[in-house]
């Protein structure tokens, strides 16, 4: 038992809320310091999802992981910076101001985890969780040179993890190592009978470098169109030297990824709008005038503290659902979605692993992509394993431009062991 006192610089925006002191016990995580996305309930923190709708929230409850935490001694030392709600791939979104890139800091960390990759990547905290909704933690582990896990859906309960999609996203573990990153995977998966989709295979393994003989499957659809050339080579030379080490690689490929995007895009829109419409002035976050109309003080509220991409993904979402256009989008993305997640099972059978780059390029200046259409195709190769609900890690592979770039491996349901294990040997 003791008190944390956590005195570093917040060079790069990471944080929303530091705590100056935080209190810890006694277990695996025994006094170690952990940084924890904004949109993790913590009891007694301000939790704002990156969200001026949000500010002055104070959860009454802690999230499922963080109760795990603490039960293991961690010290919980702040809220990192996010896009707003999740949505985007830059931390730009966030109200909050952006973070910037510990490695360049005329770049972006990339997102939405960027506060909790940048927490890590400039030594502020060991471990920080993050979630992944469609490469959330995969794109700023690799914009930031640290290896970040989207562990199998159902692995980590979702409880008290403020929802943006919910049949995408699952919190996971952000570190500099694969060895940290499955010490906190070890904490947090744990079943929850709180979150229905929690399935009882806690995650308890020690990393073993055992990359003999292991099928490595190549999709071309990752180095296809839009992957930028340096970074897809460096990417190839990591997969040389997995052969290297022992491993097999075998071509293959993913035909149902031409649809990940567009199934994403609806399928997150969608299910954001419903679960966005909590937020009505009444319950959460300041207030506005108020009116005679419900209607009218319900939409005030919301055009002020929303912001813009989160606006747009609102109207995007509630159109998708909207009668008679529901069979033409949401259901649809649901049919392309389940393809994708066939896809991914056929070519699992017969190896262990799939690898690819996680990003097709590097960190991106900041203010560099405005067009939120070009921003939402760099999700693509992050975007198939939320959609096939695979366990997928990013870890650092060699650099372009002096900026850090990362290899994917993506694993079968409930074998992040085999992706941890193959990080590890890489590593
Ligand atoms: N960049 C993606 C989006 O904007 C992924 C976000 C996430 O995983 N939370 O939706």
């Amino acid at each position: 038992m003791g008190v944390y006192t956590f005195g570093k610089k917040d060079e790069n925006n990471a944080f929303i809320t530091i705590l100056k002191e935080a209190s810890f016990g006694e277990g695996k995580l025994a006094g170690i310091p952990v940084a924890i996305k904004d949109n993790i309930s913590t009891k007694g923190i301000e939790t704002t999802c990156g969200s001026q709708i949000l500010k002055g929230y104070i959860p009454q409850y802690d999230a499922h992981v963080i109760e795990l935490l603490k039960n293991e001694g961690a010290a919980i030392v702040g809220k990192t910076n996010m896009d707003e709600f999740g949505m985007g791939t830059t931390t730009e979104n966030s109200s909050f101001g952006p973070t910037t890139n510990p490695c360049d800091k005329t770049r972006v960390p990339g997102g939405s985890s960027g506060g909790s990759a940048a927490a890590v990547a400039s030594g502020m905290v060991p471990m920080a969780l993050g979630s992944d909704t469609g490469g959330s933690i995969r794109c700023p582990a690799a914009f930031c040179g640290i290896v970040g896990l989207k562990p199998t859906y159902g692995r980590v309960s979702r409880y008290g993890l403020i929802a943006y999609s919910n049949s995408l996203e699952q919190i996971g573990p952000m570190a500099k190592n694969v060895s940290d990153v499955s010490k906190l995977m070890e904490v947090i998966s744990q079943p929850d009978s709180q979150d229905s989709t929690s399935y009882s295979r806690p995650y308890s393994h020690t990393p073993e470098d055992n990359i003999k003989g292991k099928k490595i499957g190549v999709p071309k659809e990752y180095f296809g169109e839009g992957v930028d050339a340096n970074v897809a080579s460096v990417v190839k030379d990591a997969l040389s030297k997995l052969e290297s080490l022992g491993a097999e690689i075998v071509d293959c490929s993913i035909p149902s990824m031409r649809y990940a995007l567009a199934a994403y895009y609806v399928t997150c829109t969608s299910e954001a709008s419903s679960n966005l419409s909590r937020f009505d002035g009444v319950r959460f976050g300041p207030t506005v005038e108020k009116k005679r109309q419900w209607h009218d003080e319900y939409r005030d509220y919301r055009s002020k503290y929303f912001g813009e991409e989160v606006k747009r993904r609102i109207l995007l979402g509630t159109f998708a659902l909207s009668a008679g256009y529901y069979g033409k989008y949401y259901a649809k993305a649901q049919v392309a979605m389940s393809n994708v997640r066939k896809d991914f099972l056929r070519v699992l059978k017969d190896v262990d692993v799939i690898a690819g780059p996680t990003m097709p390029n590097i960190a991106y200046k900041l203010a560099e992509k405005s067009d939120p259409l070009e921003m939402y195709l760099s999700d693509i190769l992050t975007v198939p394993a939320n959609l096939a609900g695979v366990p997928a890690i990013s870890v650092p592979c060699g650099k372009v431009d002096n900026m850090p770039v990362g290899l994917q491996i993506i694993g079968k349901h409930f074998d992040d062991e085999t992706v941890i294990d193959t990080a590890f040997a890489y590593e």
